[in-house]
């Protein structure tokens, strides 16, 4: 018998056509517990707008909210460093919550960022301008970023969560 969970948390079991449904439903039941657990981790997972307008709504929408924390920071390493990010792009990946091209200045944010506490934002920022100095994660990039901003494993466990 398989049981699976859907992503829009709805529970599909597969069973052989002999078994009884009494007996399906009582091997469903003893899985309840691994089925909640599913629906919850799914919950979690924000669900992107599927219309084109929508998510360009959100992408627009998203990228205020990111420029805004970003600002303060942007100021920061232009004065300390004399670096400055020049252009911003937000948009949908599945393997990362930012990246940076120390070559073009260009940073890209995760869409997805835009469901995340603003300090997991933050986090993500200041990694992306520490990679306008430092391109690789090298100990200078990490030293940089130890130094900017000292909690930042804690918010980046948080992001994972
Ligand atoms: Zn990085």
């Amino acid at each position: 018998m398989g049981i699976t969970v859907r992503k829009d948390g709805s529970v599909h079991v597969r069973a052989p056509f002999w078994l009884s449904s009494s007996e399906v439903i009582r091997m469903v039941s003893s899985k309840a517990a691994w089925i909640q657990a599913r629906q919850k981790a799914l919950e979690k997972e924000p669900v992107l707008p599927s219309g084109k307008t929508e998510l360009n709504r959100l992408r627009k929408e998203a990228m205020l909210k990111f420029l805004d924390i970003a600002a303060p920071w942007v100021e920061q390493f232009k004065k300390k460093y004399g670096v400055e990010p020049k252009k911003w792009t937000v948009r949908t990946m599945n393997t990362r919550w930012g990246s940076c091209s120390s070559a073009t200045g260009r940073i890209t944010l995760n869409t997805k960022l835009y469901y995340k506490p603003d300090e997991c934002v933050e986090y993500v920022i200041v990694h992306e301008l520490c990679h306008l100095i430092h391109p690789d994660h090298g100990k200078g990039f990490y030293a940089l970023l130890e130094k900017e901003l000292p909690e930042w494993k804690r918010r980046r466990k948080q992001l994972k969560a």
